[in-house]
């Protein structure tokens, strides 16, 4: 809704109102089909542009044209901004509403999700895209940021993912050829979440979106430890201890795209033995009857 208020030049307050909304309500079905027969959207272009529930079976939300197992891909809570992109074009991009999306490639910062003068959290529901509800200017020149190399890897691949290019896995020694956006940020999620070996992530950790620096951790701990494997030549089985296993198998179990399954499957025997991939799949009959393909 932000971004439609800012591309009309009306603040949200008015667009809340033109589409029925009250003070406090929030964005339901009803205040979608006013918005988009106000902005004279199609229904498929709104599928790709809203989180809707996705159809077909695949996955429990879609948005941007992309599947994700799990709401906690996207920021529906906790928006993000690159302050640069703010100052230079008041404009939103796309990725940073994916939890996971943590740098500005063009400016090369990290995205913020709170207001550089105050600290306040950002809302969605904000006067404008430049205008914090705290009525703060959010642009700001970010000057030089010393980016670790592995942030700027994952989200090369991240964006490449996102706006349908082949990513370069080779950075990371590994070929994922065919893998789903929400495969690949499920794999950051597993290796990421976990400040240190037996260091369980906090509760809701891995229900909720995180906040843009815990994201920038999760990212750099995942990117780091895939690094470590390949220096040590142990592979990913050294990270045993340190992976979270529900974001892989909800991958297996429920994957958004065709090789998804076949992939997660790969890492969760590298990470944890033959032996637990074997026993999973004859705890689950659908993965068993992957292998008779
Ligand atoms: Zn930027
Ligand atoms: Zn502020």
């Amino acid at each position: 809704m932000l971004r439609v208020a800012s591309a009309n030049a009306m603040s949200l307050a008015k667009l809340r109102q033109l589409v029925g909304m009250g003070e406090n309500e929030t964005f339901n079905a009803h205040h979608e089909v006013a918005l988009m027969g106000l902005v004279g959207l199609t229904a498929e272009l709104r599928s790709n542009l809203l989180p809707h529930g996705a159809r077909h079976g695949v996955g429990n939300v879609a948005c941007y044209g992309h599947h994700f197992r799990i709401r906690a891909m996207l920021r529906t809570r906790r928006p993000q901004v690159c302050l640069a992109c703010v100052r230079d074009a008041a404009y939103c991009e796309a990725h940073w509403d994916l939890s996971l999306s943590v740098l500005c490639l063009r400016h090369r910062c990290l995205l913020q999700d709170k207001c550089p003068s105050c600290g306040a959290s950002l809302r969605w529901a904000r006067p404008s895209v430049e205008w914090s509800h705290c009525k703060h200017y959010l642009g700001r020149d970010v000057g030089v940021q010393e980016i670790p190399a592995q942030i700027t890897i994952a989200q090369q691949i991240t964006h490449d993912l996102f706006y349908g290019k082949e990513p370069d896995f080779g950075f990371l020694g590994m070929a994922c050829p065919g893998i789903s956006l929400d495969a690949w940020l499920s794999l950051l999620w597993a290796l990421g979440a976990m400040d240190a070996a037996f260091v369980s992530p906090r509760r809701g950790a891995l229900i909720a979106a995180p906040s843009a620096a815990d994201a920038c951790g999760m990212v750099l701990r995942a990117v780091t430890r895939i690094q470590r494997c390949q220096e040590s030549g142990k592979g990913l089985h050294d990270l045993r201890n340190e992976v979270v296993e529900a974001p892989l198998l909800g991958t297996i179990l429920n994957p958004v795209g065709r090789r998804d399954r076949a992939l997660a499957m790969g890492w969760y025997a590298a990470i944890f033995g033959e032996r637990e991939a074997e026993a999973l799949a004859l705890r689950h009959r659908e993965i068993a009857q992957m292998s008779l393909f």
